[in-house]
This record gives structure tokens, sequence and C-alpha cells, in this order.
């Protein structure tokens, strides 16, 4: 449902728990976050409202770090559970995503990983995605081709966001039939980039906005900018624009 991604110079996890909290008029059922932190990677999910995520987090913090992701859920396939919440995980901890929309061929790709190993913990369309990014980033070692890779494989609507443990400075999203768009802020000189399913969760830091097209895949870099290609890895055209609405509507 919401969608929240960071890299930059501030707490990821502050920044992205609180551009969760402008997208809660949306509705929601789950919330939940992954932090990028000392090589690893820590997450955190809860059913229910955001509070009950921030008493897990006031409970047991995760580590500080300046990589992250969020979601808010609206759960599609699978009840509202803490399992089923997003992130979403590989067996070995090492990437996270979250997802907005729907895989319509889950069942199968879910099918395919059984076969290969792969270890499936929820019951939601989703999960399938963690697992395919983490194979195809140990054969690519590249997270953004990952993600054209795995966008290939996938049918239906989704917006997804991820990180990997093995690349701390990037955040990769993609997106089909569902929106995603691309803050671009100064922050601490080496620029902060944030991912959101509206511009509402990043209006606070920035104003400078790149709106994804259809089947386009984004990596944010920290130091390094924002690339956007096709899902077969063209590179797109990357044009930014000022949101101009009143941010306290
Ligand atoms: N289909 C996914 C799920 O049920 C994502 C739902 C959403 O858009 O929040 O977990």
């Amino acid at each position: 449902c919401g969608i929240v991604g960071y890299v930059g110079g501030q707490s990821a996890l502050e920044v992205v728990l609180a551009g969760l909290q402008r997208l809660e008029y949306r509705g929601y059922d789950s919330a939940g976050a992954a932090v990028l932190a000392d090589g690893g990677l820590a997450a955190a999910k809860k059913a229910g409202k955001l509070a009950n995520l921030q008493k897990e987090l006031a409970e047991r913090p995760l580590p500080a770090g300046n990589t992250g992701i969020g979601h808010t859920r609206w759960a599609t396939h699978g009840g509202p559970t803490d399992a089923n919440a997003h992130p979403h995980l590989d067996n070995a901890g090492r990437v996270a995503v979250v997802h907005n929309g729907i895989i319509e061929n889950f069942a199968v790709l879910r099918a395919e990983l059984t076969d290969r190993g792969h270890e499936l913990t929820s019951e939601t369309d989703t999960e399938v995605v963690g697992h395919l990014l983490a194979e195809s980033f140990s054969s690519c070692g590249d997270l953004a081709e990952a993600m054209r890779q795995t966008c290939r494989l996938l049918e239906g609507a989704f917006t997804l966001v991820a990180v990997h443990a093995d690349d701390p400075d990037a955040v990769v999203g993609a997106r089909r039939n569902s929106p995603l768009v691309v803050g671009v802020g100064e922050g601490d000189g080496d620029g902060e980039y944030f991912l959101a399913s509206d511009v509402a969760a990043f209006i606070a830091h920035t104003r400078e906005a790149i709106e994804l097209g259809q089947d386009q895949v984004v990596e944010l870099r920290r130091g390094a900018g924002v690339t956007v290609t096709d899902f077969d890895g063209a590179p797109a055209d990357v044009r930014t624009y000022h949101v101009d609405w009143d941010a306290s509507a």
C-alpha cells in the first residue's frame, strides 16, 4: 500500500517511519521496515498500526544505518499477520523487498523456487521476489540488474523497492502499473535520495522529484545519483520536476 525507501546521511529508519506516517491516510493492516547496517540487514514487521511497529522497535531496536526501506501493507494474498507483513527477505537474510500490487504468477514462481531449494515462509505473493532477487544478485552481483532480471519474470502490477546487504549504498526500485516516485535531496553534500509510492512521503525533505515511467527500474546510489533503465537495461531519460503542492494539505 505505502512504500518508502531512503539512502543518504540521515537515520534511514527515522526517515522511513516518518514517511510511512505521511502515507497512513491510505489505510493499511501491517507495517515493516529494514535497514542496512554494519555489513548486514536488520528488519522488523508487525501486523496492525504503525504504533505496533514502533513499540516493537522500542523493545528491539534495529542498528542505526543510512539505507532503508519501509512498507504499510494492504493484504491481498495472505492474512494480515507479522509473517506476511513486508519487508520480505531471502533465506540468507541479505536482501529485503517491499511491494505494492499483485504478482499474478506467484504460484508458478513459488513452486520453481521451492524446487531449487528455497524455503518460503509467508503466504504472500510478494515473498517470491526476495528469493528471485537473491538468486539473480548472486550470479550478477548488481542489484539493479537483479531487479531487471526479476521483473522480466513477473506478471501483474507491482511497485518494488529493495536493498541488499552486499551493496549498502544503494536502493533499487521498479514499477509496472503501480506508482513510484524518486525524491532527490541535497543531504550532507553527498546527496540523499528517496523512493516512495507517493511524494507525500518525502515532501518534508525535498521537492525535487522524478516520476518513473511504466516498466522502469531505478537505482539510487549515495554519492553517484539516480540511474533509470527499462526492464532490459536500456537507459531512460531522467527528468526532474518541482513538486509545488501544499505539503500541509
Ligand atoms: N500483494 C501484496 C501482499 O498482499 C502487497 C499488498 C499491498 O499492496 O500492500 O502482501
